[in-house]
């Protein structure tokens, strides 16, 4: 803990140097939403020296650990890794409304939308997929067009349904919640014995690589990959569309290219919006707060005004920017030949 809290010391004491880069403080306007102002109540509630209410452990969560303020920090600090162990205690203690009721429906339904499923696997195969929670119980549409381009591959794909990464109940701070889903996909993975694991989800990629043995693919790089060697076949289409970056796939893992080669090898144009690639702002979708709404708003009319079309490579970003009126696919739809 003394390392973060050093860090969090520096960082209480910067002149808010990235600030003009964090799309929470962008939306909401407060000095508490700023990174300092983060990194000041998070040191302060660690040292006891602020009471721990529910107003005081709002500012933590008010991170949607997109890593865009790293870029700029002269210190190079990972805010949502300093803010973590705040979290932690703020889980076990108090914390605002809407983390309340994800801890819940993470633990009492092991999905952040508090629906009921049941755990299946379905199919036999040498890669297993899993769509992730927002692709399979409210993007379905990206968990059928990846299963019908594995088929068209010649593929052979166990689904995983029912299963929940973890990452979750993490950024939430129920550590012990999340150990036990990747866990449960872990023991699934090994009895399975199955060598890749296929995600749609640039947060389950986050979460689930470095699993010992188990080669770990997104689907924009896996199903390059079965271009590349001549084992998927691309429709022709003609369009212009904007491509928009998931923080965990392109900011974070550095994918940038694969989806736009895709693309562009569909015969698509594509148009970068003005905030793009490491620079891309946040989806706002993994975050419950209210003030995560207002950033999902500012970034679909970013890419509104872009272009009429836009794609994406992550289930939460398409549902949380869908969600704001925006017209936008999954790579593996735009894959199928579709563009409405
Ligand atoms: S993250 Fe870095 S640049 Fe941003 S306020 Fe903290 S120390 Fe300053
Ligand atoms: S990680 Fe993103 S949301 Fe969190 S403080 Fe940095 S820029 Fe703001």
């Amino acid at each position: 803990m003394e390392g973060v809290e050093d860090k969090l010391f520096l960082c209480a004491l910067c002149p808010n140097m990235c600030r003009f880069s964090c799309p929470v403080e962008e939306v909401a306007g407060t000095e508490t939403s700023s990174p300092q102002g983060k990194a000041l109540t998070s040191l302060l509630l660690l040292r006891g020296e602020l009471p721990w209410t529910e107003e005081n452990a709002r500012p933590p969560y008010l991170c949607l650990d997109c890593q865009a303020c790293k870029l700029f920090c002269p210190f190079d600090f990972d805010l949502p890794s300093l803010f973590h162990p705040v979290r932690v205690k703020a889980a076990s203690k108090i914390h605002p409304p809407e983390v309340h009721s994800r801890l819940l429906r993470m633990r009492e339904k092991g999905n952040p939308f508090g629906e009921p499923r049941e755990k299946r696997v379905v199919g036999k195969g040498e890669v297993a997929y899993l769509p992730g929670c927002t692709a399979e119980m409210k993007e379905r549409e990206v968990l059928l067009s990846t299963l019908r381009l594995l088929e068209g591959a010649g593929v052979g794909a166990v689904l995983l349904e029912g299963y929940c990464c973890g990452l979750p109940s993490f950024r939430a701070g129920d550590e012990k919640r999340a150990e036990e889903l990747r866990g449960e996909v872990e023991g699934v993975l090994r009895s399975l014995g199955v060598g890749i694991l296929l995600l749609s989800c640039p947060g389950c990629l986050e979460f689930l690589s470095g699993l010992e043995g188990i080669e770990v693919f997104h689907t924009s790089t896996f199903f390059l990959k079965l271009v590349e060697e001549g084992k998927m076949g691309l429709p022709r289409l003609s369009g212009r569309v904007t491509y928009h970056d998931p923080c965990s796939l392109g900011r974070k893992r550095g994918i940038f290219d694969p989806p736009r080669k895709l693309l562009k090898e569909l015969g698509l144009e594509v148009v970068e919006p003005l905030k793009t690639r490491e620079r891309a702002v946040c989806c706002g979708g993994g975050n419950p707060l209210e003030e995560a709404r207002g950033v999902s708003r500012k970034r679909a009319k970013e890419l509104a005004e872009t272009a009429e079309l836009t794609v994406t490579t992550c289930p939460t970003c398409k549902w949380a920017l869908g969600r704001e009126g925006l017209r936008v696919l999954d790579l593996s739809q735009v894959l199928e030949g579709r563009l409405g």
